[in-house]
């Protein structure tokens, strides 16, 4: 069973095609990324999703219900949380759980009921009775996903859900979105973080100007899109290394600032050529998903 489908998607901005006929489903149970430089168009593709933008055309369908046809009624059924926090400041944590909770109709009673147990999700059963702005950026990133659970959602959309954290707190998130698909829950995010994709999603999709250009689980796409290792060479001799000894023996190099990226399937030419230069500097290491993210997008500065 699919939670969300997509199917040839098209939105335009005046004369910018900012979304341009993706298609994509995500199955019920699974966390499912949306990888893409800025301006990709993951945000309007996820708004036209939860029914906030008009697509010009293309169908989704989301928790089985038509979208933007049935938008008010599936939103009923996701939670939502946001990049950046839209926490109400004039209320605690638990009574910012409740207000949510209200928002979707659910009694005051019904909604008091419900807090310890968010609050123990989001490890923040001792914060109860906190202000808003005493707590760290993590806390409020768990309070917002918290609150985002309080109508027992079937799916959860997040964007970019731990830009701006601490690596402590990017790994409680992570347990918790982990324990929350653990549930047989749906994720669907956006992120900017390689490493995020490949320790919580099934799947991911990579959109590039508005197109979809991969999409399969992290390791597959490795495997399918990406030479199996790579050596990054450093020194000052390295331009012309890479033109006399690199590039007859890699499969592809790549250039970024002072480090040539040399991609193989088998390193020990290229190993050989380093040893006997010996200004240069050489680390190698396994082909990962931002190997296959510049490959398919660039090393180009995006806006
Ligand atoms: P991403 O989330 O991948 O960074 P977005 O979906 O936010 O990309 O944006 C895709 C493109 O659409 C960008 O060029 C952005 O400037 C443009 N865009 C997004 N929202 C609007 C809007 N409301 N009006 C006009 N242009 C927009």
């Amino acid at each position: 069973m699919h939670a969300l489908t997509v199917e040839l998607l098209r939105k335009s901005y005046g004369a910018q095609e900012v979304v341009k006929g993706i298609s994509f489903n995500v199955a019920a149970g699974e966390c499912f990324g949306l990888l893409g430089p800025n301006g990709a168009g993951k945000t309007t593709t996820l708004r036209c999703c939860l029914g906030h933008v008009e697509p010009d055309s293309g169908a989704i369908r989301l928790s089985e219900l038509e979208i933007p046809r049935d938008a008010r009624a599936a939103r009923a059924r996701v939670g939502v949380v946001t990049q950046f926090d839209n926490l109400d400041v004039h209320f605690t944590v638990a009574e910012n759980l409740v207000v949510y909770g209200r928002y979707f109709g659910l009694r005051e009673r019904e909604c008091r009921a419900l807090v310890p147990r968010l609050l123990e999700f989001a490890g923040l059963t001792e914060k109860g009775d906190a202000k808003i702005e005493t707590l760290s950026g993590g806390m409020k990133r768990r309070l917002m996903i918290a609150r985002s659970l309080v109508n027992d959602p079937e799916v959860l959309f997040l964007d970019e859900p731990t830009t701006g954290l601490d690596p402590q707190a990017r790994h409680l998130i992570w347990d918790r979105l982990k324990s929350f698909v653990a549930g047989g829950r749906t994720i669907v995010l956006t992120t900017h973080f390689m490493d995020e994709v490949q320790r919580l999603c099934d799947r991911v999709a990579i959109i590039d100007r508005g197109a979809l250009v991969a999409i399969d689980s992290p390791a597959a796409m490795i495997t399918r899109e990406i030479e199996s290792v790579v050596i990054e060479v450093h020194g000052a001799s390295m331009p012309q290394w890479v033109e006399r000894h690199g590039r007859p023996v890699a499969a592809r190099i790549e250039i970024a600032g002072d480090t040539a990226f040399c991609y193989c399937r088998d390193p020990q030419p290229l190993l050989r050529t380093l040893d006997a230069t010996r200004s240069l500097r050489a680390v190698q290491r396994d082909a990962n998903l931002e190997d296959v993210f510049l490959k398919l997008t660039g090393r180009d500065l995006r806006d």
